[in-house]
């Protein structure tokens, strides 16, 4: 082995060692400027957030890891779905209108504050809104309030439901006559 191989093998190790640098110094300036992109919706910001790690190499890489935005675009995009839904479900839960406590669709009396919340069916004794004067499953009128109010769990409106009842028997005469009669 003489001097000349030695300064060969040198200068191939050398060339081999730099390809290997420059290669790594691409991958990283390009998975720098990919992440960006995927993480922001400014165009100049994957270029800016590259030339840093293309300048500041390895410690520009470690800078803009603690740097760069927590989520990308689409899992932030993903979040906001989620969010949106719950939202979605707490409005749509149901509401005592007495005491705006939280109650389920089918129950028929709230258990915090005894607002009446629905009735019923006489006939075919599915539930029905307290505004209903016909029940929308059989047909049949609304039975009269009367005898039910003294059953019942105590009325938080009164005054309501009164006025409830005379719209109700008005209504049922106006069925009765051009509906059910004909
Ligand atoms: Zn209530
Ligand atoms: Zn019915």
């Amino acid at each position: 082995m003489n001097l000349n191989d030695v300064s060969e093998l040198f200068t191939g190790l050398l060339v081999y060692g730099g390809m290997v640098t420059a290669a790594s110094w691409l991958a990283m300036v390009i998975w720098t400027y990919r992440d960006m992109r995927v993480r922001s919706r400014d165009k100049v910001a994957p270029l800016l957030v590259g030339f840093m790690v293309a300048v500041l190499t390895i410690p520009g890489l470690i800078i803009y890891l603690f740097l760069r935005p927590r989520e990308t675009l689409s899992e932030a995009y993903e979040r906001s779905l989620e969010e949106e839904a719950l939202l979605q479900e707490i409005e749509d839960k149901p509401t005592c209108p007495g005491c705006r406590q939280r109650i389920q669709h089918d129950w028929q009396v709230c258990p915090h504050c005894h607002t009446r919340l629905k009735r019923p069916c006489a006939h075919c004794g599915r539930l029905l809104e307290l505004s209903w004067d016909l029940c929308p499953y059989c047909a049949s009128p609304v039975a009269g309030l009367t005898n039910e109010r003294a059953n019942s769990a105590p009325m938080a409106r009164p005054a309501q439901n009164w006025k409830y009842e005379t719209r109700r028997r008005s209504e049922i005469e106006f069925i009765d006559g051009d509906d059910i009669g004909a």
